[in-house]
Formats: C-alpha cells, sequence, structure tokens
C-alpha cells in the first residue's frame, strides 16, 4: 500500500507527516506538500499512512514507555553520581600534586 504514490487535490505528489493531532498523535498521514510550508496554503488532502494500533498493543507500548522513562531517569541519577565521583577524584589528585610540588618547596606555607 505504500508504495502506491498518493497525489493531493492540487496534483502535488501527497508526502508522509507525523500527526500531533490529540486524536492521531502516534499516526502519520498522507497530506499536502504545501501543509508544512504553510497550512493555510495546503488542500485538504488526508489519508492515514499507519494502520491504526489495536488497544492491546497501545497497552504495552504505554507500559514499555513508561519503563524506558524510568530506566532513562535511572540511567541520569547514575550519571550524576559517577560525574560527581569523578570530580572528587579529581580534586584529590589536585590536592596531592599541590602537596607533592609544594611540599619539596622551602617556601611552602602547608608543612
Ligand atoms: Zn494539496
Amino acid at each position: 500500500m505504500h508504495n502506491v504514490r498518493k497525489f493531493c487535490y492540487y496534483g502535488e505528489e501527497a508526502m508522509v507527516i507525523q500527526s500531533w493531532s490529540v486524536d492521531n498523535s502516534d499516526r502519520r498521514f498522507y497530506g499536502c506538500p504545501f501543509y508544512e510550508r504553510d497550512s493555510r496554503l495546503a488542500c485538504n488532502f488526508f489519508v492515514l499512512f499507519d494502520p491504526p494500533t489495536p488497544e492491546h498493543l497501545k497497552i504495552v507500548i504505554l507500559g514499555l514507555l513508561k519503563k524506558k522513562r524510568a530506566f532513562d531517569a535511572l540511567l541520569k541519577k547514575n550519571s550524576i553520581q559517577r560525574n560527581w565521583r569523578r570530580l572528587c577524584v579529581l580534586i584529590l589528585i589536585v590536592i596531592v600534586l599541590k602537596l607533592i610540588v609544594f611540599g619539596s618547596s622551602k617556601d611552602c606555607y602547608i608543612m
């Protein structure tokens, strides 16, 4: 079905557009090529590209998205902790290097 070229009411080849409307937010549709440039210039050609998503699959997809968001949040939290650990190690290295450099100097006020 998708290999068949579709033409809008102006005779232009229709393009596949992602819908962001509430009713069809997960679906793409064939629309007028002028739609994305200026929707006021577009004709009202509208043919759904994607078949409707069965309800049981919507539940599975929403569950997977929820798990993905939780996993992403965990990854972000671990990344922040890892960055803090790296910063602490870097600060320790700087302190040790300063102690080594100033420790051998006669002008050192630390000792
Ligand atoms: Zn058109």
